[in-house]
């Protein structure tokens, strides 16, 4: 499923799952104990030392099942990677995409089977001129959607020179036109993840960069260093 860049393979030490599941066990038997002996006799402040452990006992449980990796770039020890999204090194910052097995990099040749890169969607943008899978000549203009709720209340409306984020039907939905050529569809789509600013993502990684410096450089910014 991955090009042949370099990859590190996923491990999942003995020691960090016994870490976890100990660290689990002593929080259970904290939770039976408060149980069994409220704090203050039961009131707010027992909820919320509850509520506590109760977080503790996830937390726990994370560490325990997420396996240890390093960036195959720069060997920066770090976390494995959710199958079908990409994290930045912070180290490097080289792309990385990854599965249980292994992290590999992605160079900006990579193509995936669904969009995966975002870059944050500024009110005003342009596109670079090429298809966004391909990059050959875009003969057309294929639209990808978000519905509200998704999208929050900080999507602006914007029209731009070339690009555009509209909303349709009273602000429910938002939709972005994206340029494509003949032979590819489905480039991009919209996304929304919480407390952050809506996104496009693209399935072209080269694209995704090309659409990033383009907004730097129409902002004043330049190319990022
Ligand atoms: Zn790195
Ligand atoms: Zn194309």
């Amino acid at each position: 499923m991955h090009p042949s860049t370099p990859s590190h393979p996923v491990e999942r030490p003995p020691l960090r799952v016994v870490t976890g599941l100990v660290f689990l066990l002593g929080l259970i038997l904290l939770a039976v104990r408060v149980f069994t002996h409220p704090i203050g006799g039961g009131g707010a402040l027992n909820v919320l030392a509850l509520i506590g452990l109760a977080l503790g006992m996830l937390a726990a449980v994370g560490y325990a099942l997420t396996g240890v990796t390093r960036c195959p770039a720069c060997r920066t020890e770090m976390d494995e990677i959710v199958e079908g999204t990409t994290a930045t090194c912070e180290s490097c910052g080289v792309t990385l995409m990854g599965d249980a097995k292994r992290v590999w990099t992605v160079d900006e040749r990579y193509v995936h089977d669904t969009p995966v890169f975002p870059v944050t969607l500024p009110e005003r943008f342009a596109w670079p001129p090429a298809c966004c899978v391909c990059g050959a000549q875009p003969t057309r203009m294929i639209q990808a959607s978000l519905k509200k709720g998704h999208t929050g209340r900080n999507v602006a409306l914007a029209v731009a020179t070339g690009g555009m984020l509209i909303r349709t039907g009273g602000g429910s939905t938002v939709q972005v036109e994206v340029p494509h050529c003949d032979d590819c569809s489905g480039g991009a789509d919209l996304h929304k993840p919480a407390l952050e600013d809506l996104q496009i993502r693209f399935r072209s990684r080269g694209y995704a960069l090309a659409f990033e410096r383009l907004q730097e450089a129409r902002a004043g910014a330049g190319p990022p260093a």
